[in-house]
């Protein structure tokens, strides 16, 4: 696990500042607001669609480090994947980090998301690392705004 710990450390100041795919999308297909009045994390994710085929998809906003690289491997991640994908990832994402998936034992294809389930251990953390998959997951499905409270 400290092999993981030292990682996320890693990633997450790499992500933070330098997050990827941080901008807006003009006339994006889908587009929401995610708010975690916890921490005081504020994304904006966009999203452009094809079919059912995320073809692009960024962020803009402010947050702490964790919900800022969190945010920016999503995009990473969503990029080229079905509407499908994104839910079964997002579902896989938040299972791991409260708790109810491990990685260890059972089938996943979180990847390089794996790095988050170092959340776990700080509670306060786990909605921060979580809101721009919950905000993503918002938008795909028609809604413009979520609050994790
Ligand atoms: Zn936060």
């Amino acid at each position: 696990m400290s092999e993981l710990n030292d990682l996320y450390q890693e990633v997450i100041l790499d992500h933070n500042k330098n997050p990827r795919n941080f901008r807006p999308i003009e006339n994006a297909d889908k587009y929401a607001d995610g708010n975690n009045p916890l921490c005081g994390d504020k994304l904006k994710v966009f999203a452009t669609l094809d079919g059912d085929t995320v073809t692009d998809v960024s962020f803009t906003g402010s947050g702490c480090a964790i919900s800022k690289a969190s945010a920016s491997i999503m995009t990473q991640t969503l990029k080229g994947k079905t509407i499908a994908d994104a839910e079964r990832l997002f579902d896989q994402f938040h299972r791991m980090v409260t708790g109810k998936l491990d990685i260890e034992s059972e089938e996943n294809e979180l990847g390089k998301l794996r790095i988050f389930a170092g959340v776990l251990e700080f509670p306060a953390r786990v909605k921060c690392a979580s809101l721009s998959w919950h905000t993503i997951n918002a938008a795909l499905h028609g809604e413009e705004e979520v609050s994790t409270e």
